[in-house]
């Protein structure tokens, strides 16, 4: 089989086709004026670049909009979960203008189509489910300028990537999928360090599949959530050590969190169909914070949509531990026990052995894992 032969036998991206927003640096673009990027506007213009929000080929204008935070549609029909806008003080002036990030460094060209007034509310109500400033994702709209920007971007500069071991965009993923025969791929969208429950869900949902794509979430994070570097070296050990090298790809997802719990579920499938996976993990309270939303409503939520309209597949998990009387994992669907017979840690307990230099016990995470966390708390 050829390798293109077996590229055409993954999941197609959404909308049909991998968008490819990349290009020539344009003479002249010295001289356009600059819009300067947010480091979630950077992320979101190379995830455009590349193809992971595909079919979006530049930032959205007001009837895509609109569609996504009334409908969660786009204007044209497809599913989208969340708008992926550049917010702006006023219009720039010409058709074409700069983007750079906030170091001032050019990144890429936006036609411009359209400057439009939105209403941060109601963005606010619609995509988080609160007004509450508390929360971060409704905090930063709250923050940002007062209108929007919308055109289609070339990207001449991608940012470094943090990783770049790890960096990989869709169509890269999806050559790695293809060269390894996998067909059937499941996705696993984390931005936490992977102990026994998780490697659980990853390794059931495999069971079924052909491949895991271990895909963790290192663009913009709370400052409470585990260093990004820290967290690939406990997935490097973990991976090394508990799973087969030739059924997992680790690799990072360049998006920044939004905190958007059940509409980031979908945004982060979506994308995932992008680089290639035909199944992916939802689990309880998927991107969320604080207590902003049910446990299952990041599950729920795909309940919203016909059926096969995502056409990538949500799995989903409940919570799992250690069952002490099982003499396995499990979950609430798996083990009649009561919760005493099961190896249960709150994060503040696993926090407070690993500041003490204490491993906690192997059946809540694996030793090398630990080991790691142990290591970067010293520091
Ligand atoms: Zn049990």
């Amino acid at each position: 089989m050829t390798t293109l032969a077996a590229t055409e036998r993954l999941i197609k991206p959404h909308g049909g086709r991998l968008v490819d927003r990349t290009g020539e640096r344009p003479d002249g673009v010295d001289s356009f004026e600059v819009v300067t990027l947010t480091s979630r506007e950077v992320s979101d213009l190379d995830m455009i670049a590349c193809g992971a929000l595909s079919p979006l080929e530049g930032f959205m204008d007001r009837e895509d909009y609109l569609s996504v935070v009334d409908e969660m549609h786009l204007a044209g029909g497809l599913p989208w979960a969340l708008p992926v806008c550049l917010a702006v003080d006023g219009a720039p002036q010409g058709d074409v203008a700069a983007l750079a990030d906030e170091s001032g460094r050019l990144l890429a060209t936006i036609e411009v189509d359209q400057v439009f007034d939105y209403d941060k509310e109601r963005e606010a109500e619609r995509c988080f489910r609160t007004t509450d400033d508390g929360h971060p994702g409704v905090a930063r709209l709250y923050a940002q300028k007062p209108s929007y920007l919308a055109g289609k971007v070339t990207v001449f500069e991608r940012p470094q990537p943090a990783f770049p071991e790890l960096a990989r965009d869709p169509a890269e993923t999806r050559a790695v999928f293809a060269e390894r025969g996998w067909k059937r791929v499941v996705g696993f969208q984390t931005r936490n360090p992977i102990h026994r429950a998780h490697e659980y869900l990853t390794k059931t949902a495999l069971e079924t599949v052909d491949g895991l794509l271990i895909h963790p979430l290192v663009g913009d994070t709370k400052s409470d959530d585990v260093p990004a570097a820290t967290r690939v070296e406990c997935y490097r050990v973990l991976v090394d050590g508990y799973y087969p090298s030739n059924r997992v790809l680790v690799s990072a997802f360049p998006a920044a969190m939004r905190y958007a719990g059940p509409r980031e579920a979908i945004w982060h499938a979506i994308c995932r169909k992008n680089y290639g996976c035909s199944h992916f993990i939802v689990g309880r309270d998927h991107a969320g914070v604080g207590d902003y939303y049910g446990t299952y409503d990041a599950q729920l939520i795909f309940d919203d949509f016909e059926p096969h309209e995502l056409d990538i597949e949500p799995m989903f998990f409940e919570h799992s531990f250690w069952c002490k009387t099982c003499g396995s994992m499990a979950s609430a669907k798996t083990c009649p026990h009561p919760s005493d017979h099961h190896v249960f840690l709150s994060g503040t307990k696993v926090r407070e052995l690993l500041a003490a230099g204490e491993l906690p016990p192997v059946e809540f995470s694996r030793p090398e894992v630990a080991e790691v966390l142990m290591e970067a708390y010293r520091t």
